[in-house]
């Protein structure tokens, strides 16, 4: 009997995939930086869309010390779904939503001073302390506490004056790498800075638990950047996050999701059929079309239409035409044996040539599969939820 679940499309997400990357990772930082190596699972967007609270509690169960979301709706799912160990929101809470913070545990980031003592005086209101990281803007331009050439005076009292505020409680000191992916002056300069603010805090006797500046392309190419805690995503979930990295295929890396799509009919066709909105493929031989019941709302990209190759009975078939909304049409003229029921393999490995053919990255491919898509776990060949 199929899985309900099973019918339409839908992801199968491998949990023995993701324990193997998380100790593949784990392995390649071992003995890098200044002390062992913690790991912070990053489950952002819904674990890039292979479901947070599944994949948070398993990250969890493997060991990870903490684990980043992009916002507080994001870290209370975890809690609800039984997460206990630290969580860190990475986005910018508004400080009404203080005590949800407080009462769900989650550890916040600040990047200025403003926030810091507006959420210390929310959290002194409650009777209770914040836990929080620090976030330092070395260079990406986005959020923290400027360093850079020249800054570094003013922010350091801005620090000391966040670190000396009473209801708040730094536990850790983290930047975040614009181009650890490609450029090697690049992220140097941002980890000597980094390695500086650290210092000169360390003089005026701020000395924090937790040390982070590593997403996956870092922790695969730069040890330097392990420090005592890495924050790994797209490498936790299967893919190389840059050229290099995929080339040497070290550590190996295995794709957690799969996604899938059934034949919904099958026909054959006369030569010069015109196929799909916009009349984009017109066939030039006569040809047996398949349906799938995928398309762009359950997060195929549209711009894949007449590029893609979808796998049946482990064939490449060429998708035909524009991806509709909710199915698509690939050419299994090659495969006599195709019938309705039968399961196409959208995508699983090498995603970052579909991202390319698609003009993004493998990253917006996996978390852009839409909630529509259901998510079936599988864990020692067996479904589990
Ligand atoms: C998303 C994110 C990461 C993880 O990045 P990957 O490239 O997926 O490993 C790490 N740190 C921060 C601050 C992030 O926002």
């Amino acid at each position: 009997m199929t899985d309900k679940r099973e019918t339409r499309a839908w992801v199968d997400i491998d949990l023995d995939a993701l324990a193997h990357n998380y100790h593949a990772i784990r392995d390649w930082t071992r003995h890098n930086g200044d002390g062992p190596v913690k790991v912070l699972g990053m489950v952002k967007a819904n674990a890039y869309g292979h479901g947070a609270p599944v994949i948070g509690k398993k990250l969890q169960e493997l060991g990870a010390e903490m684990l980043a979301v992009a916002c507080l709706d994001e870290a209370v799912q975890l809690r609800q779904a039984g997460v206990t160990i630290p969580i860190l929101c990475l986005g910018q809470t508004p400080v009404e939503l203080a005590g949800d913070l407080l009462e769900y545990d989650v550890t916040q980031t600040v990047g200025d001073l403003e926030l810091g003592r507006a959420l210390s005086a929310a959290a002194a209101a409650a009777g209770k302390e914040l836990a929080i990281h620090i976030k330092l803007d070395t260079g990406m331009g986005r959020l923290g506490f400027t360093w850079r050439e020249g800054s570094q005076a003013a922010t350091v009292e801005e620090i000391k004056a966040l670190c000396a505020l009473p209801s708040l409680r730094a536990e850790g000191m983290f930047t975040h790498f614009a181009a650890a992916d490609e450029d090697v002056d690049y992220t140097e300069l941002q980890g000597r800075r980094f390695q500086e603010a650290r210092a000169v805090l360390a003089q005026a006797d701020i000395h924090l638990k937790n040390y982070h500046c590593a997403s996956s392309a870092a922790v695969l190419n730069y040890p330097w950047t392990h420090m005592n805690l890495i924050r790994p995503g797209i490498a936790m979930y299967g893919h190389y996050p840059d050229p290099a990295s995929e080339i040497r295929g070290e550590p190996r890396l295995v794709p957690v999701m799969t996604l899938k799509a059934r034949v919904t009919s099958v026909r054959t066709m006369p030569v010069g059929t015109k196929l799909g909105y916009g009349c984009t493929a017109t066939l030039a031989k006569e040809s047996r079309v398949a349906v799938l019941s995928i398309g762009y709302a359950d997060g195929l990209p549209r711009s894949l239409s007449n590029k893609l190759q979808v796998k049946l009975h482990g064939t490449p078939c060429p998708i035909l035409g524009r991806i509709c909304m909710d199915m698509c049409m690939a050419d299994v003229t090659a495969l006599p044996q195709v019938r309705v029921g039968d399961v196409a393999v959208i995508y699983d490995k090498d995603l970052n040539r579909i991202a390319e053919l698609a003009g993004t990255i493998t990253d917006e491919l996996v978390c852009r599969v839409s909630g529509r898509v259901p998510r079936v776990y599988w864990e020692n060949g067996a479904r589990i939820v």
